[in-house]
């Protein structure tokens, strides 16, 4: 670690525990700082409060003391799901006290350079793509964030010969200060998350924290076709890096329906390429530039990609049965991912779609359904998504009441050379915990077809 004597003698107050609080507690308490945790939720029988207790560390449970920030705080670290409309936090920050989240932490301290990854869309499938051709070319990647290790943690840890590939929500990047990772990519941006951040100039500016602090000794790859992106990053010190799918292009990286282009050389051929979309194209072009700026050889990459079918649930290749092929989409919880799965085909779809009803609309996807033989719904929106398809002129429907009985119907529907996607459009609480367990049930059905 480096810049730990910043540290010593600090006041911190950690706000919420989780993961993430507690993971940050523990090391700025070894590393001779004051912390106190606050959450509101009651301490007992809570695991993580006797860790913490036992470290010798401080918690308050059941709400948020209105006198507590009397104590002088030099900074706090909340943590990312917690609103900056918390009245505690609100009260920090008129109170101007520095607010973190432990992500500005694991930048301060890191030894190893950080590869920082944001976007609407995207983000787990280009830090695992790139984490796996840092992998394959022996760079010594650690994977943090959202689908790894605590940040901080892996921080604490990390080498200097190594790097963390770091997946950085905007919650996260929101209570970044000095953070200036080695190489930043951004993916994209779509309207999200506006619950949280109020506006989307909020969530853009929260997502912009990814780059803003780069010096031009830093990277910035970054969505050259969305002009949103473009011309928010054009003041920015970074060595800016466009990736862009809408073809060939003299700078940075770019792809047109032949090969994927670096710096306007041909780079690798498109027909290597195992991960079908072009959504997933622009991720393959993000974690090819972050891979290249980072010493991998072509062929680490090459092997990567033409062996990488998907990160679990995120339009994962399944199998060919009887000459169909099958892909688990279970993350697309949104009409947004839906059409991105849509458009990734040439081939008739057979589409399995639904599950829980928040009453959005799915008009979105119309334009995208022509390619679909049929249509198996299930969950609350069953009946509804039915009704959709209908209108946009897909002739067969059924409906389904387990994921089994879809498979089932889904493969009756289909051709040979046809597509059967699992992509539901809806987030899965209606039927399931998670959309992990909704794409594990659709795995095992299709196992047993
Ligand atoms: P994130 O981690 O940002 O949620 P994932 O890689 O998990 O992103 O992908 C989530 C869903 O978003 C996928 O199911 C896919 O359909 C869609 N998606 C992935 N990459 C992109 C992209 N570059 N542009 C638009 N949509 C994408």
């Amino acid at each position: 670690m480096k810049n730990t004597e910043q540290f010593i003698g600090k006041k911190v107050l950690v706000v919420g525990l989780a993961k993430s609080g507690v993971a940050a507690a523990g090391l700025l308490q070894r590393l001779g700082a004051e912390v106190v945790v606050n959450d509101s939720k009651p301490l007992e029988g809570n695991e993580e409060v006797i860790e913490l207790q036992t470290q010798g560390i401080e918690v308050i449970g059941g709400g948020h003391p209105s006198d507590l920030l009397e104590r002088n705080f030099d900074f706090i670290v909340k943590n990312p799901g917690i609103p900056y409309s918390n009245t505690l936090i609100a009260s920090a920050v008129e109170r101007k006290i520095p607010i973190w989240t432990e992500v500005e932490l694991a930048g301060i301290l890191s030894e190893a350079p950080i590869i920082a990854i944001t976007g609407s869309n995207g983000k787990t499938t280009t830090t695992t793509l790139l984490y796996h051709m840092l992998n394959m070319a022996k760079k010594k990647p650690l994977i943090a964030g959202n689908i790894g290790t605590v940040s901080c943690t892996v921080a604490e840890k990390a080498h200097a010969n190594e790097v963390i590939v770091l997946e950085a929500s905007s919650f996260q990047l929101a209570g970044t200060e000095s953070f200036a990772p080695r190489i930043a990519i951004f993916t994209n941006l779509y309207e999200a998350h506006l619950d949280y951040h109020g506006s989307m100039k909020e969530y853009l500016d929260a997502k912009l924290q990814v780059a803003r602090n780069q010096t031009s000794e830093e990277y910035l790859i970054f969505n050259a076709d969305q002009k949103l992106i473009k011309e928010a990053i054009e003041s920015f010190e970074s060595q800016k890096v466009p990736f862009s799918v809408l073809g060939k292009t003299r700078e940075g990286i770019s792809a047109d329906e032949e090969w994927i282009y670096w710096l306007g050389e041909p780079f690798i051929e498109i027909k290597h390429i195992k991960l079908p979309g072009r959504h997933n194209l622009e991720n393959i072009l993000s974690a090819t530039a972050a891979a290249i700026l980072s010493g991998c050889e072509k062929t680490a990459i090459e092997n990567v990609l033409s062996s990488f079918t998907g990160v679990r649930h995120r339009m994962q290749f399944v199998r060919e049965a009887k000459s169909r092929t099958i892909y688990n989409d279970s993350k697309a919880t949104n009409t947004l991912a839906t059409k991105s799965a849509l458009s990734s085909f040439k081939m008739p779809i057979v589409l399995i779609a639904g599950g829980l009803d928040r009453g959005h609309s799915f008009e979105e996807l119309r334009p995208y359904m022509k390619n679909v033989r049929a249509v198996v719904t299930i969950g609350e929106t069953a009946e509804r998504f039915a009704k959709f398809a209908i209108s946009c002129g897909v002739t067969e429907t059924a409906q389904a009441s387990t994921m089994q009985e879809a498979v089932q119907k889904a493969y009756a529907c289909s051709c040979e050379d046809d597509v059967i996607l699992l992509s539901p459009s809806c987030a899965s609480w209606d039927q399931y915990k998670s959309f992990e367990i909704r794409g594990d049930e659709f795995i095992d059905a299709v196992m047993k077809l």
